[in-house]
């Protein structure tokens, strides 16, 4: 029998990236409330949320430090716009505060109220950057096979996902995907240093065929989320460095997922050490508790519109809404504070990192990955060849479903097992959750009838 509200639900409301027919037959889980790490159901069930969220509550749930600031804030000034020459104080003091943490040669924000957005932005700032420079042709945006960036038209169109293109005629013209750096997924063949240095040579083979006079940028996570946890082999990011500096185009880096401490540095560039012209920031930004994207500016980029390009016709009704950006901004505050970044590089992260390796010994995982508070497991059939559980890669659908059963939410893509804890959970927390993830795949293990008995390397 299914509740009142589930049979409103499916009478009533269309849901994102849900399949609504199989979704009313089963009713969707009512999520309640939350605390810390967990959440809790309409039923009374209890999860560890193992992905924050949607990547993005990274401060976890029910810190009322940000409760009380949006309630201060609605209550001073719930919105103004910042179109034709107004701005509000929380907006611009957040703009301040994330040019200073971010990488030296990038001092400007430019707000949205979602990462998707924020990435159209990109799409219209870079070519505007382009003919204000005189190099009009310079048009097309080179990304990867299963990016994610985000689910509006230009968002899905620089995103590399089949399954969002073939809804709606997608990508749209002048966009194009190289490979992606996915050893585990394509590269086994090969060794894992080869295989990235095989990966990105796929941009300049591609920058080479549509000629470096017709690219306008390159755009990439700084390792892949929702495709699943890909993180690039070392030589990855070496050699597309070397091709960013050996042609004139603009790199942004989409850091929706990484940026504010996922990585354990403030943004993934600086981990990775590389040198964005642009990057795309959302979720952390506000741990998820108000909606708010934006665009970090390199001087580079930002003078030519500035000083060349007068009126910059793009913006949003609620870009850098003065709620969502005083929320954001006590965030940061609150991850400055307690000291959360560091603690994530030096305490958490390792600590994750390190039980998250011991997953690799059962019997059902081909490898485990990880870095920073993100973290992978390939399901597998036969660790020797690496045969996945079934054809289609439903494996993943029927180990997530035992995890929910387990109370740990960890999601699926494909076959591969991801997580992307709040930056808070604690040593016995991550204990928890490793101990849930262990018991989930034996429960998978013994549904597809594979024995978990000997934990052979
Ligand atoms: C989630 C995500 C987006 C899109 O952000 P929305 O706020 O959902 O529009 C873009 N890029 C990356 C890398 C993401 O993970």
């Amino acid at each position: 029998m299914q509740s009142e509200l589930q049979q409103l639900n499916n009478a009533h409301h269309l849901q994102p990236f849900s399949d609504n027919k199989a979704l009313a037959k089963s009713g969707p889980r009512i999520i309640e409330r939350a605390q810390g790490v967990y959440f809790y159901d309409s039923n009374g069930n209890k999860f560890l949320d193992g992905m924050a969220g949607l990547w993005c509550v990274n401060l976890g749930y029910g810190r009322k430090e940000l409760a009380d600031v949006a309630h201060q804030q609605m209550n001073q000034l719930p919105y103004y716009n910042l179109f034709f020459q107004t701005t509000t104080t929380p907006t611009t003091k957040l703009a301040s505060k994330i040019a200073e943490l971010a990488p030296a040669h990038m001092n400007r924000v430019f707000f949205t109220g979602s990462g998707s957005e924020a990435n159209d932005t990109n799409f219209r700032m870079v070519r505007r950057y382009w003919d204000l420079k005189g190099q009009p042709n310079k048009k097309t945006f080179i990304s990867r096979a299963n990016a994610y960036h985000g689910s509006t038209v230009a968002g899905a169109s620089l995103g590399g996902m089949d399954y969002m293109h073939k809804q709606g005629d997608l990508p749209i013209p002048g966009i194009v995907h190289v490979d992606q750096p996915y050893w585990f997924g394509e590269g086994q063949d090969m060794s894992e240093d080869d295989f990235g240095i095989k990966a990105a040579q796929s941009l300049e083979q591609k920058i080479l065929e549509i000629g470096e006079e017709n690219v306008a940028a390159f755009i990439a996570e700084p390792f892949q989320g929702a495709g699943g946890v890909i993180i690039p082999p070392k030589t990855y990011w070496t050699e597309i460095k070397r091709i960013l500096a050996k042609y004139d185009i603009l790199f942004i880096l989409d850091e929706v997922i990484a940026g504010f401490g996922r990585t354990g540095e403030w943004f993934a560039c600086q981990y990775f050490d590389l040198k964005p012209d642009l990057i795309t920031i959302a979720k952390g930004m506000s741990s998820g508790y108000q909606p708010i994207g934006g665009v970090i500016v390199s001087d580079k980029v930002a003078d030519v519109l500035i000083e060349e390009g007068g009126d910059f016709n793009h913006g949003f009704t609620y870009s850098g809404h003065p709620v969502a950006a005083a929320v954001a901004l006590k965030n940061i505050e609150i991850l400055e504070q307690e000291r959360i970044v560091e603690r994530v590089k030096n305490e958490i992260s390792p600590y994750l990192q390190k039980r998250w390796q011991e997953l690799a010994d059962h019997p059902l995982v081909g490898e485990a990955r990880g870095l920073g508070m993100v973290a992978a497991i390939e399901l597998v059939k036969d660790k020797s060849t690496n045969e996945r559980l079934e054809a289609d890669c439903k494996g993943g659908g029927i180990c997530r479903d035992f995890a929910v059963a387990n109370g740990l939410v960890m999601r699926p893509c494909g076959d591969t097992m991801i997580i992307s804890p709040p930056l808070v959970i604690t040593k016995d927390e991550i204990d928890e959750l490793i101990s849930k993830a262990k018991k989930t795949l034996d429960d998978t293990a013994n549904f597809y009838g594979i024995s978990t008995t000997d934990s052979d390397k």
